[in-house]
């Protein structure tokens, strides 16, 4: 075999990563017995309403591996196949808080169906059958998890946005080496965009509430200390860390995440990215942790040597 080149083997041998998706709808409600109504109703707000709301669930596989000599990872049918029969079958159109045993909250081991432990257990239900490297669950647009592996660690991220004006310029620079640094953005009197911001938490999936936080203190963070005080202003004026800093699209998700990573920590869950969309042809991803979202994956690793 390695005397034939590699270009003529169809890939046979090297590694791959292959994502899957797969969609279902299903409700949930997070309710435990051992509170009462008022302090459900403190912990979970809306979502603790009975009898439960649903979402339009999607779910991401990925999974990695050498291609065969056909130049798959896996035959697609028998990823469908696996998907099918142990997630999508079993939870479509179902009630969550009922459906498997993990999430029976009668008992003392049973946890609340969140989107993090949810993608937890799926991973659980399909590692025996295909060679994950993640799992990614979105409960809609605007939040979704990640679950690589790692024992009781996984990922949340909220999408949240906010529509803000800047200029790049730099004070000491005279006009004419500013607009060749920076070209239109330069222009005196600045101009706008709508920002889509994704902010990424770590943290262990606690094995009662599922939670890796709480989430309605994660949005209001992100509410008083981002997108309050950046929506509707000219952000180099209005925003007292850029009076000295340009606010390009990299610096504006810098401060965002140095805003954010202490409050984060208080809370109970680290910030691991922030993500800031400009424009749909620009975005700047910033880690304050090390980053493991996106990088290599150790299964890959293992096989990119060949
Ligand atoms: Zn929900
Ligand atoms: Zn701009």
């Amino acid at each position: 075999m390695t005397d034939v080149p590699l270009s003529e083997r169809h890939g046979q041998g090297r590694g791959c990563v292959i994502t899957r998706r797969a969609c279902f709808c299903a409700s949930h409600r997070y309710w435990l017995p051992e509170l009462s109504s008022d302090e459900n109703a403190a912990c979970f707000g809306l979502c603790a309403l009975s009898p439960g709301h649903g979402h339009n669930y999607e779910l991401i596989v990925s999974m990695a591996g050498e291609l065969n000599a056909d130049g798959m990872v896996l035959n697609l049918s028998e990823v469908k196949h696996a998907i099918r029969s142990e997630v999508t079958e079993q939870l479509d159109f179902r009630f969550l808080n009922d459906v498997w045993p993990e999430f029976d909250l009668s008992n003392s081991e049973g946890c609340l169906p969140t989107t993090e432990a949810l993608a937890r257990i799926i991973w659980d239900r399909l590692i025996p059958h295909l060679p994950l490297v993640a799992i990614r669950l979105y409960e809609h647009q605007g939040l979704w998890a990640d679950y690589l592996g790692d024992a009781m660690d996984a990922y949340l991220t909220i999408r949240t946005h906010f529509a803000a004006a800047h200029r790049l310029a730099r004070a000491e620079l005279s006009k004419e080496e500013n607009e060749r640094i920076y070209g239109k953005c330069a222009r005196p009197h600045g101009h706008g965009h709508n920002y889509l911001l994704d902010v990424t938490v770590r943290g262990e999936v606690n094995p009662r509430t599922g939670m890796v936080c709480d989430l309605v203190a994660l949005q209001n963070l992100v509410n008083d200390l981002v997108v309050e005080p950046f929506d509707h202003t000219f952000l180099n004026k209005d925003v007292s860390h850029f009076a000295s800093c340009v606010p390009t699209a990299e610096n504006i998700a810098l401060h965002i995440s140095d805003c954010l990573v202490t409050p984060i920590r208080e809370i109970g869950a680290h910030l691991h990215k922030v993500r800031l969309q400009e424009s749909p042809n620009n975005a700047a991803e910033v880690y304050a942790e090390a980053p493991k979202l996106e990088s290599m994956p150790e299964a890959l690793q293992a096989v990119a040597a060949n």
